[in-house]
C-alpha cells in the first residue's frame, strides 16, 4: 500500500478511479461498435483507447502520486467533458452514445461540485464540440445500430448504478467516521466527569478529618466566618460549643492508643448524629471538638450541649473484652452576647470549658456574659 493510501482523502480518489474505469470502458465499447466497419485510420482508433482506456489508469497513477489528489481529481473533471463533447461531434451526435456518454459526464461533475460544476460541464463539452466542428465540420448522423444502443443503454445503467454504490460507501464512511467521533467524545466526558468526581473527592478529603470523618479545623475556620457574617446580616444568633473528652489520656494509658481511637470515632457519631443538617460538627483537634450551631440561641444550643453530654456519658464503648467510657466537658457561647467576632467566641466558650473542668468534668458551662 502506498502511503498515499493512508491519506484520509484518497479512498475517494480509488473510488472515482474504479467508477472512471468502467464507464470510461463502457463508452469505449459503445463508439467502438459505432465506429466498426467504417473506414477509420488507425489513428482515430489509437486516440479512442488512449482516451478511454489508458488515461482514466494514467490519471490514478498522477492522483496517487500528487500531494493534493483531490485537486487532480477536480481538474480532470473539467476537461473530461470537452473530450467527450468533441467525440461525439466528431461521431456525428449518435442520439444513444450522446446521450449516455454527457449525462454520465453531467453526473460525474454533479456528483462534487453541485449545479455549478454541472454548467461548467456543459460548457466544456460545447467547446469540446464546438473545436472538432471548426475543425472537422458539422456532420449529422444520428441513428445508431442495435448493438450499439443497447451498448449505451447498459454502459449507462451500470454507471448509475456504480455511482449509486459509490455514494453509498461515501455515506457509509460518514456514518462511521461520526459513529467513531461521538465514541471519543463520550469517552472524554466520561473521563472528564471522573475528572470532576476526583476533583471533589479531594477536597471533601481536605476538609475532613480522617480518623473520625468528621469535619476538620481548616472547614470549621472558614465556615465560622463565613456563617458568622450571614447571622449577623440577618440579624440572628449564632451559638458555638467547645468539647473536650475528660480524662482522656487515662483511656489511652489504660486500654492503648488504638482504644483512644475507637473512642474518639464513637463520640463522634454521637456528636453527628445530633447534629442538623446546618449545623458544623468538626474535630478541632486531639480529643477536642467543636459544633458550630448558625440561627440557635444560647439557650437552645445548651439544651443540645447537655443532650451531647448525657448521650456520652450513657454510651458504651466496646474495645475488645473491655466496655469503655468517657464523659465530656462542654463550653458554650453564642453571638452576640459573647462576642462578636469567630475569635472571641471560641476564647468565651473555651472558658467555660476550662470552668466546667475546673468545676468537676462532665458538665456544660455557658460563657459569661460579655460581648
Ligand atoms: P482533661 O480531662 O483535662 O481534658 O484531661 P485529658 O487527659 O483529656 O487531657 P490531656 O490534654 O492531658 O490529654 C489529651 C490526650 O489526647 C493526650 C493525647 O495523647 C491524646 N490524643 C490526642 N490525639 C489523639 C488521637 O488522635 N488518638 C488518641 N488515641 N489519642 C490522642
Ligand atoms: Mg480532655
Ligand atoms: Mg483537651
Amino acid at each position: 500500500m502506498s502511503s498515499a493510501a493512508h491519506r484520509p482523502t484518497f479512498w475517494i480518489v480509488q473510488a472515482n478511479h474504479r467508477v472512471r474505469a468502467a464507464s470510461f470502458a463502457g463508452a469505449f465499447l459503445m463508439m467502438a461498435s459505432h465506429l466498426y466497419g467504417r473506414p477509420q485510420g488507425g489513428l482515430v482508433w489509437a486516440l479512442l483507447a488512449l482516451h478511454l482506456l489508458i488515461y482514466p489508469h494514467l490519471l490514478y497513477a498522477l492522483a496517487s502520486r500528487s500531494a493534493k489528489p483531490l485537486k487532480v481529481e477536480y481538474q480532470a473533471l473539467l476537461f473530461e467533458p470537452a473530450l467527450m463533447g468533441a467525440w461525439v461531434a466528431w461521431l456525428g451526435y449518435p442520439l444513444w452514445i450522446a446521450f449516455a456518454v454527457l449525462l454520465g459526464s453531467l453526473i460525474s461533475i454533479a456528483l462534487y461540485q453541485g449545479p455549478v460544476g454541472a454548467a461548467r460541464a456543459a460548457i466544456s463539452i460545447v467547446v469540446g464540440a464546438l473545436a472538432v466542428m471548426a475543425l472537422h465540420g458539422f456532420t449529422f448522423t444520428p441513428d445508431t445500430h442495435l448493438l450499439t444502443t443497447a451498448l449505451a443503454m447498459s454502459s449507462l445503467g451500470i454507471y448509475l448504478l456504480l455511482v449509486a454504490e459509490a455514494a453509498r460507501q461515501r455515506g457509509l464512511k460518514l456514518r462511521n467516521a461520526r459513529e467513531a467521533l461521538r465514541q471519543k467524545e463520550q469517552a472524554l466526558q466520561r473521563q472528564l466527569h471522573a475528572n470532576q468526581s476526583l476533583q471533589q473527592q479531594l477536597l471533601e478529603q481536605a476538609n475532613r478529618d480522617a480518623l473520625t470523618g468528621l469535619f476538620n479545623r481548616r472547614y470549621l475556620d472558614a465556615t465560622m466566618l463565613r456563617e458568622l457574617a450571614r447571622c449577623q446580616r440577618e440579624s440572628q444568633p449564632l451559638s458555638l460549643l467547645v468539647l473536650d473528652i475528660d480524662r482522656f489520656k487515662q483511656v489511652n494509658d489504660h486500654h492503648g492508643h488504638p482504644a483512644g481511637d475507637e473512642v474518639l470515632r464513637q463520640v463522634a457519631q454521637v456528636l453527628a448524629a445530633g447534629a442538623r443538617q446546618s449545623d458544623v460538627v468538626c474535630r478541632y483537634g486531639g480529643e477536642e471538638y467543636v459544633v458550630l450551631l448558625p440561627n440557635m440561641t444560647g439557650h437552645t444550643a445548651q439544651v443540645r450541649a447537655e443532650a451531647y453530654r448525657a448521650a456520652v456519658q450513657a454510651l458504651p464503648i466496646p474495645f475488645g473484652p473491655d466496655t469503655l467510657h468517657v464523659t465530656l466537658s462542654i463550653g458554650v457561647a453564642t453571638f452576640p452576647q459573647h462576642g462578636q467576632t469567630a475569635q472571641a467566641l471560641i476564647q468565651q466558650a473555651d472558658a467555660a470549658l476550662y470552668q466546667a473542668k475546673e468545676r468537676g468534668r462532665n458538665r456544660v458551662v455557658v460563657a459569661r456574659q460579655s460581648g
